[in-house]
């Protein structure tokens, strides 16, 4: 590299501003691939760590950065979602990753033709649904369709889904763009295509591929199990002569049946929410093509199957196997780790190969086979993905690892082939590519690369690497006998905790693929755009850390604090890994018992909510001020009702108009309900996500027992946080406690529809007609499965029309509340806008929401994006119906969030700095043993505080506690000029501040004292 690390950081950082990261965790979860390298491999790669990882987000950016880089020597290394394991993505000569998840857009749907032209980061998923929007899909994609993207398929290359119809990926492409060396742009078609498809980025930097589409047709599945491979090469050979119109043939081994049949299945609060559909041990098929072809197909199997020992499987199996075909890597859970064997041959050596690798290879082994009808040759072929279940923290690993080389071998032996040179397999390219395509890459690399910067050790030459992989294959008789005598201990959990990570979840971190399908649908994700924010980086991370490679600071304790709860990755993991549970066990373990500091706001909230009970320093006499006068007697504490309507913290002081109309609604219901009054507390979210469980513990108890003071046994709430502390988190903290609880959670919408179903409400007709849209809010709707109630309180509304958004249901996204609005507002704006572009584009008029959160977070970004639709509660769209009239929250949201936000902005290293270079002579004066009076003489002896600026990390964190009861009333003095606060809330602040410092203090003050100490100086010698 002939550019400084200084230089280099310089420059990219003036080129890509906050697209670019330096940060060394950014950059080691930039500097890996899917698969677990084998340690005795990884001296022949060496550090894999780049210098940076740049995110363009256009070809001119593009052409900026390779110009730069070939100027400066810099190797370049493309990444599309490292969905791929042979190593193709690592940077083994440092240099720069250039991760294309910015580039993702689609550039033209051209319905005549049938083709798309996209940018290369785009998923394929997310192509397929813009597509089906328009009445088109994908001829085929990878079973990576969730995280894979178009351009690291096409640089990959690669069969899949679809493929016994379309064939390889390369043949589907019309055209491909991409950024050469020298910056020119090359648009590459026909033969050409060769030059970039699988070559893994070593010839330009793809920016843009039009490949070819398909109309949206019905499909329709079968599963055939069979016991026996050869059979299983006989009928997808016979399957081909009758020129069956199949779009689909993929199939699993036996030992995958048995493996996916002991699986781990999808939980929720511990409990398997799906049902186990177990599979025969046999090979079996799954077939899909389109509905209008069913006769022929199945006129067609039933022939094929005949003179074989199969047989069709249930509807059950065919939809099961159809639904879960992106989630081949559920056995990983049993692992807990694999060892990938991928290879090609062709279709009529199926069943020799398949006996082969069961004679030679003794370890279980998974596959998964795709059947092309017409392969490279020309001839029918099949992609056997293979996986050797192992584990990865065992010295074995590594040969269980030469076992992939034995596959391999018996691959080539029948005239088949490794799938992809990558890293690993350069040295076969040949093979792999063919020779002719290999000598046309290398020429054309060696004319538009000379200096080798594009994904260098890639695809040609090979290297050490290949140089190694080439010897171990030569050895590999004496290997295999060492991999074949290993023990699998598929499934050892660890049963105590790994350096304080509690053992399941150090069990599930292991587990976890790496195969991304949580990371673009991760709200913590997309709003920032870096993988240790989404759930596979802290997976990653976690594993470094329990092998003594990484250590905890402030950013990954924030990196775990900052998820905003919404346990959409749960839904989306190929593994179904509890991974939001996880994050939640990491909350209590690093602020309950390691005293790490948690979000500053929420030391102030703790503060508030022990003295009187909400998180917004309100009173608690004011707390039931919202409650309607008229309805005191019927409703109010004194009424006994088994029913209590608990309003929360956020609705009770801000969002006044929610319980209201709540109230409002249920007494219109004839619902007996009763209420707490000021004896309600906070439900306790804020703590519980906060870390604060000592809080939060004290919260609970405290709302448990005011709840039975009133005699009820039933909870409705008109919050989903509430609503989960009532139904899922209470009862389960109170059984571990030993409290007696025996309460039911209900949410409001739940209520008044059994009423309207019951015949005993209506909502009149206004005559009005409006549309709107729902937001599912997560801690109801993925929490606790509630999506029919509220839909049938809207439909029950005369004159309204409810359109979906996009995303709805259990797919629904977070509003980016709470979490993300406490730490970094901009990142929530952004989220926020996300979600509420979603709902623009349904044409509704407004959003409807059922939490106060949300709508708080709604509105506050609606403020700052400047976005045209209204934000309405539920409750209060119904009553309002009823012509009710309720205060307009929008001002109060304002307000609080003024104070909010500059209280936020405060509590930062930088943010007391500030605050104290606005005090420099109280807090001199203040300081114990006259060392004040010392300091300000030594600021008159020229170079003496210079001498003394070493010890100030040291004193500043033992003097502060002394002065900080001193400065207390001039630090409040400030803090009110700067926070607008309420009066009731300044009335306060000599009673919660000295709190929050307490707490906050010795955790900031090392990062606060190098931003005061020259300006203290300053003030000093002045
Ligand atoms: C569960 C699972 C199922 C899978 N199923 C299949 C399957 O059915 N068929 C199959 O073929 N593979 C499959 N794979 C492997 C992998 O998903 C595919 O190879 C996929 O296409 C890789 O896409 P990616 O975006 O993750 O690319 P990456 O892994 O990020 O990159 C792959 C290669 O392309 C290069 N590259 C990426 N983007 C560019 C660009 N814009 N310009 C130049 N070079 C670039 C990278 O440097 C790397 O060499 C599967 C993987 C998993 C985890
Ligand atoms: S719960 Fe939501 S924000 Fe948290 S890791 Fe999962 S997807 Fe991301
Ligand atoms: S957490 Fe699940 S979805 Fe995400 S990378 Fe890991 S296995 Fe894949």
């Amino acid at each position: 590299m002939g550019i400084s690390s200084k230089q280099l950081q310089t420059e990219l950082q003036k080129m890509f501003v906050s697209r670019v990261s330096f940060r060394k965790l950014e950059r080691k979860l930039y500097g890996h691939d899917i698969a677990a390298m084998p340690g005795l491999v990884k001296p022949f790669i060496g550090n894999t760590i780049p210098d940076a990882v740049v995110q363009p987000e256009s070809e001119t950016e593009l052409i900026e950065l390779v110009k730069w880089a070939a100027k400066n020597g810099v190797a370049l290394t493309p990444r599309g979602s490292s969905s791929s394991g042979y190593g193709g993505v690592i940077p083994v000569r440092g240099g720069v990753v250039v991760d294309f998840y910015r580039m993702r857009a689609i550039k033209n749907v051209n319905k005549a033709e049938q083709t798309v032209t996209v940018e290369p980061g785009i998923v394929w998923e997310k192509l397929d649904n813009e597509l089906m929007k328009q009445g088109l899909t994908l001829r085929l994609y990878p079973s990576s369709y969730p995280s894979a993207t178009v351009g690291g398929w096409l640089a990959q290359g690669g069969a899949g889904i679809g493929s016994y119809e379309a064939g390889w990926f390369r043949d589907n492409v019309l055209s491909a763009r991409a950024v050469m060396p020298d910056g020119s742009v090359r648009e590459f078609s026909g033969d050409d295509l060769d030059l970039v498809s699988s070559a893994e980025g070593i010839t330009g930097l793809i920016s843009e591929v039009t490949l070819l589409i398909k109309p949206l047709e019905d499909l329709d599945v079968v599963a055939i199990g069979c016991p026996d491979a050869y059979d299983l090469q006989r009928m997808a050979e016979d399957m081909i002569e009758r020129k069956l119109p199949i779009w689909s043939l993929v199939f699993i081994n036996p030992r995958m049946a048995e493996l996916k049949n002991k699986a781990p299945l999808l939980e929720h609060f511990e409990f398997p929410v799906e049902e186990r559909v177990l599979l025969p041990a046999s090979y079996i098929m799954t077939i899909a093509f389109r509905k209008k072809d069913r006769d022929a197909v199945m006129a067609g199997l039933d022939e094929v199957m005949k003179p074989c020992q199969a047989e069709l499987l249930s509807e059950r199996i065919a939809e099961h196997e159809w639904k879960n075909r992106f989630k081949i890597m559920i056995v990983k859970r049993l692992g807990p780790s694999l060892v990938p064997a991928e290879v090609v041959i062709p279709l009529t050596r199926l069943g020799d190969v398949m006996a082969e690798i069961e004679n030679k290879v003794d370890q279980p082994v998974v596959k998964e086979g795709v059947v092309i009808r017409e392969g490279a040759s020309g001839e029918p072929e099949v992609v056997i993905l293979g996986f050797i279940p192992s584990d990865q923290r065992r010295f074995s690993y590594n040969f269980v690892f030469g076992l992939s080389l034995t596959i391999m071998k018996i691959a080539e032996k029948h005239g088949g082939r490794a799938y992809s040179p990558g890293l690993y397999f350069a040295s076969k390219a040949k093979n792999i590519l063919g020779a002719d395509t290999v000598n046309r890459i290398k020429d054309f690399k060696n004319k538009v690369d000379p200096k080798g910067i594009l994904n260098p050790g890639k695809v040609l030459g090979g290297g050490i690497v290949g140089g190694f992989m080439a010897i171990a294959q030569s050895i590999e008789p004496v290997i295999r006998p060492l991999g074949n005598r290993i023990s699998t201990r598929i499934g050892e959990r660890p049963t105590k905790p790994v350096r304080g990570i509690p053992a399941d979840v150090a069990w599930y971190a292991y587990g976890c693929s790496q195969c991304g399908y949580c990371v673009q649908e991760c709200d913590q994700f997309y709003g920032r755009g870096w993988e240790s924010q989404s759930p596979r980086g802290k997976w990653y991370w976690l594993r470094e850390y329990m092998e003594g490679r990484e250590e905890w600071d402030q950013f990954m304790v924030d990196t775990i604090l900052v998820c905003t709860t919404c346990e959409l990755c749960n839904l989306r993991c190929s593994a179904s890994l509890p991974i939001e549970p996880s994050w939640m066990k990491l909350r209590g373990k690093l602020i309950n018992e390691d005293k790490k500091m948690t979000f500053p706001p929420f030391e102030m909230m703790a503060a508030s909510l022990t003295k009187e009970g909400d998180i917004w320093a309100a009173y608690r006499k004011n707390r039931s001020d919202w409650f309607p006068k008229e309805l005191w007697e019927k409703h109010g504490p004194s009424h006994k009702a088994k029913i209590a309507y608990f309003a929360g913290c956020t609705a009770s002081h801000v969002e006044t108009d929610i319980p209201i109309a709540a109230v409002r609604l249920l007494d219109a219901a004839g619902v007996d309900f009763t209420y707490a009054g000021q004896n309600e507390n906070c439900c306790g979210t804020p703590m519980l996500v906060a870390g604060k469980w000592d809080v939060f513990v004290e919260t609970m108890k405290k709302n448990i027992a005011a709840i039975k003071e009133i005699g009820a046994d039933t909870v409705v709430t008109s919050c989903p946080a509430c609503d989960m502390m009532w139904r899922q988190i209470y009862p389960r903290w109170a059984e571990r406690l030993g409290i007696d609880f025996g309460i039911t959670g209900r949410h409001y919408s739940e209520v008044i529809t059994e009423q309207i179903k019951a015949g005993k409400f209506k909502f009149p007709d206004t005559g009005r007609k409006t549309k709107v849209t729902l937001h599912d809010s997560c801690h109801i709707g993925r929490v606790s499965d509630v999506y029919d109630a509220p839909r049938g309180f809207i439909e029950a509304i005369p004159g309204v029309e409810l359109v979906e958004m996009e995303h709805n249901r259990e797919w629904a996204h977070c509003c980016g509340s709470v979490l993300t609005l406490i730490k970094e507002p901009p990142v929530a704006a952004d989220i926020g806008k996300s979600r509420m572009d979603e709902a623009m584009a349904t044409g509704a008029e407004k959003i409807l929401a059922l939490c106060p959160c949300c709508q708080f977070q709604f509105r506050v970004t609606a403020e700052k994006k400047g976005l045209p639709i209204e934000t309405i509660d539920l409750a209060r769209f119904g009553a309002e119906t009823m012509g009710y009239e309720l205060p307009d929250p929008n001002p109060e949201v304002q307000k609080q969030w003024a104070v909010f936000e500059a209280m936020i902005a405060l509590m930062t290293p930088e943010g007391f700095a500030d605050l104290m270079g606005t005090m420099w002579p109280e807090l001199i004066d203040a300081m114990p043993f006259g060392m004040g009076k010392m300091m300000r003489l030594m600021g008159k002896i020229p170079g003496a505080l210079n001498l003394m600026k070493p010890m100030f990390p040291i004193l500043f964190p033992r003097l502060l506690p002394m002065m900080m009861p001193k400065v207390m009333p001039v630090m409040l003095e400030r803090v009110g000029e700067r926070i607008p606060m309420p009066d009731y809330m300044r009335e306060q602040m000599p009673e919660l501040m000295p709190k929050v410092m307490d707490n906050l203090m010795p955790h900031m003050i090392g990062d606060v004292v190098p931003l005061v100490t020259d300006p203290i100086i300053s003030y000093l010698r002045d």
